[in-house]
């Protein structure tokens, strides 16, 4: 459906003139997002400023039968918001306002447009904590880790984000408007709805607004790096440290390809000579983080860790959080096509999962490397290539394919935290059976029965 210059004009009414983009350079940037490859211009870009705005641009788009593709920042990496089929990009960047910190209940009403790092601030600042922290989380927007279910670097003690999300305000594809949950931990009031809608990835509906659950700031932490031989010896230990029932909030890994990258990259100052390294943090009361911090470093040691480094102060701290948060620009300067992939295993088939992927890497003939959240088995192997390249595109194609057979064979998912989109929605029938793919079907057909919202995505065709 071409959006005819009467409909453009009515956006215009509707958002401002100011907040609907159609200039070619703008369609460009709203073409394409954090997965390498996919690209398609939508036909005009609308950036509504309230929910009242919302629902009357979805009014209009199912008046008309035109596409929506909801977007926050653009950071997912899956073509996510890859507008496949034209019509509007709806940028909901404007709504980022934090609406309402209720320290009593503990709870915090935000729009979804707010800076996940923003948040995070803001709740710190007055002793209070929202957990889910991904990597992205300088730029990405709560509406994007809401509908994306994203993880991150704190979920093996944590959680995810999904385990915050108290309530919604959303609006449906025909401009409908609906709340979901409420202001209590509690609540089992008929369906769920709230969590069919987090990680529907905008395809169910758009998020207006949420109701997020805080805990208290943890009063301490430590963080140490711990350096290895061989990948099998850091393996070995993170499923020692979870053995010892201890849960640090977070444990990275790092392969040797990425220690490398970082280091000529950032120069945090990671240990060239070692094949892998864990960055570990504990946190929580200052005595019990104290002896954790003591166990974990001892656990190290006695799974033959090169070296184990505490940090001793907050720029110390800085520098191996730095580490961690630098591994996918550094790694995305190597080549012109840079796929992070979101392998997912039970923690304990790690080692397994690290081979398959230097094996993969050899048998396609093609750059990898491999780091992510070890303690929650959640890995990010990068496949790195020239994708304008068909050969090479093609061999790229087939690599991810056998990771995704290789991650569900070891007992795996499909993805752990970066959702589906577009690039994934191909192999849902290797996880999901064609019954829980009917019912997601049903579900799709009875909120958007005209398939407005983010068409292409989640499920296959
Ligand atoms: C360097 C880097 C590191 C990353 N690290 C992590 C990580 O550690 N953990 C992790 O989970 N992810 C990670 N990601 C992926 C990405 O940042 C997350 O998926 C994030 O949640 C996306 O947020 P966004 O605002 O960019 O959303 P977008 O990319 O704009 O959108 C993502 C999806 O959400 C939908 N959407 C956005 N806003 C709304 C809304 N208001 N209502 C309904 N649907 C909406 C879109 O339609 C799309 O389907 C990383 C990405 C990069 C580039």
């Amino acid at each position: 459906m071409v959006i005819s210059p009467g409909l453009l004009k009515e956006l215009q009414g509707m958002v401002g003139g100011a907040n609907v983009l159609t200039s070619p350079e703008s369609l460009l940037c709203y073409s394409y997002d954090a997965a390498p490859g996919l690209r398609s211009d939508p036909e005009v870009v609308v950036a509504p400023g309230s929910a009242g705005e919302v629902a009357a641009v979805l009014r209009l788009a199912s008046q008309a039968g035109v596409k929506v593709v909801t977007r926050g920042a653009g950071t997912n990496v899956t073509g996510a918001t890859v507008p496949v089929a034209g019509g509007i990009v709806l940028l909901m960047t404007r709504l980022n306002r934090i609406l309402a910190l209720d320290e009593a209940n503990l709870t915090l009403t935000v729009e979804p447009g707010v800076i996940t790092s923003v948040l995070h601030g803001y709740v710190e600042k007055r002793g209070l904590f929202y957990p889910p922290d991904p990597a992205s989380a300088s730029v990405c927007t709560i509406g994007g880790n809401i509908a994306t279910g994203a993880g991150g670097l704190r979920a093996l003690k944590y959680g995810v984000t999904r385990d915050y999300v108290l309530g919604l305000e959303a609006v449906l594809a025909s401009g409908e408007a609906l709340r979901t949950g409420g202001q209590t931990v509690k609540n089992v009031t008929g369906y769920d709805l709230t969590r069919l809608l987090v990680g529907s990835e905008g395809t169910l509906a758009v998020v207006t607004q949420a109701i997020l659950r805080l805990i208290p700031l943890p009063r301490a932490k430590r963080t140490m790096l711990a350096s290895f031989s061989s990948v099998e010896a850091a393996a070995t230990c993170v499923s020692a440290i979870i053995a010892a029932r201890i849960l640090p909030c977070t444990l990275e890994f790092l392969d040797k390809a990425t220690i490398d990258c970082v280091e000529a990259y950032a120069h945090p100052g990671l240990p060239r000579e070692a094949a892998a390294v864990l960055l570990i943090e504990v946190d929580g009361n200052p005595a019990a983080v104290a002896e954790e911090a003591e166990q974990v470093a001892r656990l190290c040691r006695e799974r033959r860790a090169l070296e184990v480094r505490l940090a001793q102060d907050a720029a110390q701290e800085q520098s191996l959080s730095l580490a961690r948060r630098s591994a996918f620009p550094a790694l995305a300067r190597l080549r012109p096509t840079t796929v992070m992939e979101d392998a997912t295993v039970p923690p304990s088939r790690l080692a397994e999962l690290v081979a398959a992927i230097a094996r993969l890497g050899e048998k396609y003939q093609l750059q990898v490397a491999a780091f992510g959240h070890a303690g929650d088995g959640n890995l990010h192997p990068f496949f790195l290539a020239d994708g304008r390249d068909p050969e090479q595109a093609s061999r790229l194609d087939a690599a991810l394919a056998e990771l995704v057979e290789t991650s569900l064979r070891l007992g795996g998912t499909l993805s752990g935290e970066h959702g589906i989109g577009l690039a994934k929605a191909r192999f849902m029938p290797l996880e999901v059976g064609p019954t829980a793919l009917g019912v997601m079907r049903a579900i799709k057909k009875a909120l958007d029965p005209q398939d407005l919202l983010n068409p292409g995505k989640v499920l296959p065709p």
